[in-house]
């Protein structure tokens, strides 16, 4: 099993059971490390990030029901009364998307027979950084060599540790002088600091410590500043100066300083989380992420890390591109797939709707507010309701109920989930399957 060794003893009514290395499936970076307590069907996690500690937690208690329009029913009703909607509707927008690579496969499947546009609640950033990676593209470090290569790292924007808790540690692990340290870093000094300067955003206290053993400088900029800071960086490295960006004079000289510090540096990444700035900004700053990377490549080696992969959207991004040869935001049905991110993002395809089919496996996310036609949601058993959908079929999550795959935001790595406890609820690749089958495709 990938969730590691499990060491179990009886503890009375149910056993207890504790899983090392549990995969982490929530924000994208894969963590694979962490401890979890199984006793029944509750979960406590004992080595996690907050937000993954939160997402783990189960009580000892049985799964809800399916729902229609709000009454208890079988699951086979349920998939009815979801396949008798989907037929009846003619403009259907699938939303949420926050499933194992698994799920996503039992979706488009889905999609393709009832016809309906695809997009992920966490796109948003992922379609900013494509503005620029579809254009000219750029050169992206995974993950394993940001931790062993780099020795200056520029972060662009807000602190990535809110969204991603353990980003600085997994990327940047501490300097350790012990040889047999397997987390020290292989390619670089691993007894020296290293540079960080992070640029826009302030540091959070959870920033702090987990930076707090490299050199940091934080260069203030307020977030309408970034977009021209970035790009005044990216144009003194291609040999540009500063006093033509019309930044105020201290920045400016914060930005030459760092500059001659991406000169000498022998692996430089620059890293944004796109989600957390203004769509224009984003891309903007993607831009000029990726121009900075091209000028410090002449003479060293430099690289992106874009971060993002809330709920596995990278994989849905990925099997977008596989099955249909276009990205998320598509329309895909019997007469083929047509991409149109404008049409397609989930607030404008919710403009034109008449169904809406929510799918939300790993966290309890409620559907967009949509009133021009039926919600089907297919989603996490904890998941709070503002508006009772005419369809609710329960799902387990993967990581916690079933196995599954999850892609980790670097692209290069598809990672294996192990079920933790015995699943007591139909998969969504169960459930899109037999809402397939009740459509009259093949399950
Ligand atoms: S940092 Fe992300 S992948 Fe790692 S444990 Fe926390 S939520 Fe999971």
């Amino acid at each position: 099993m990938s969730a590691g060794a499990a060491s179990g003893q009886s503890d009375g009514a149910a056993r207890r059971t504790v899983q090392r290395d549990v995969l982490c499936p929530f924000c994208g970076l894969g963590c694979d490390d962490l401890e979890v307590e199984v006793q029944g069907r509750a979960v406590r996690a004992l080595r996690a990030c907050a937000e993954a500690a939160r997402l783990l937690a189960r009580a000892d208690e049985p799964p809800p029901p399916c729902r229609v329009e709000g009454r208890p029913v079988p699951f086979e009703a349920a998939v009815a009364a979801a396949a008798g909607h989907l037929s009846a509707s003619r403009a259907i927008a699938f939303a949420g998307l926050g499933a194992d690579m698994e799920g996503l496969g039992g979706l488009y499947d889905l999609a393709m027979a009832a016809g309906a546009s695809l997009d992920h609640a966490a796109s948003g950033g992922l379609f900013a950084n494509l503005d620029r990676l579809a254009r000219k593209g750029w050169i992206a470090a995974t993950l394993a060599e940001v931790a062993n290569r780099c020795d200056l790292m520029v972060v662009l924007g807000p602190d990535p540790t809110a969204a991603f808790p353990r980003f600085f540690e997994r990327a940047l692990p501490a300097p350790s002088a012990v040889a047999s340290d397997a987390a020290a870093p292989m390619f670089v000094d691993r007894t020296r600091r290293r540079r960080v300067a992070v640029l826009g955003g302030t540091l959070s206290a959870a920033g702090r410590r987990a930076l707090a053993p490299h050199d940091v400088a934080e260069i203030a900029l307020d977030g309408a500043t970034l977009p021209a800071a970035a790009s005044a960086l990216a144009l003194a490295l291609k040999g540009g100066t500063l006093g033509q960006a019309g930044l105020p004079g201290e920045i400016a000289a914060a930005l030459s300083e760092l500059a001659g510090l991406l000169a000498q540096s022998r692996y430089a990444v620059f890293t944004w989380d796109a989600a957390r700035l203004a769509p224009a900004d984003a891309a903007l700053v993607a831009e000029a992420a990726a121009e900075a990377v091209a000028a410090a490549s002449r003479t060293t080696r430099a690289a992106v890390f874009p971060l993002g992969g809330r709920d596995n959207v990278v994989g849905a991004h990925q099997l977008a591109l596989w099955r249909f040869g276009w990205p998320l935001r598509t329309q895909v049905g019997p007469g083929g797939a047509r991409h149109a991110p404008d049409l397609y993002a989930t607030r404008a395809a919710l403009a034109d709707a008449d169904l809406l089919l929510h799918a939300s496996a790993l966290r309890p996310d409620a559907p967009p507010a949509f009133a021009r036609g039926p919600v089907i949601a297919l989603g996490h058993a904890q998941t709070v309701f503002p508006r009772e959908p005419d369809v609710f079929i329960p799902v387990g999550t993967p990581g916690v109920d079933h196995a599954g795959h999850v892609f980790r935001m670097d692209q290069v790595v598809c990672l294996p989930l192990a079920g933790l406890r015995p699943a007591a609820l139909a998969s969504l690749a169960e459930a899109a399957r037999a809402i397939r089958a009740a459509l009259g495709g093949t399950p």
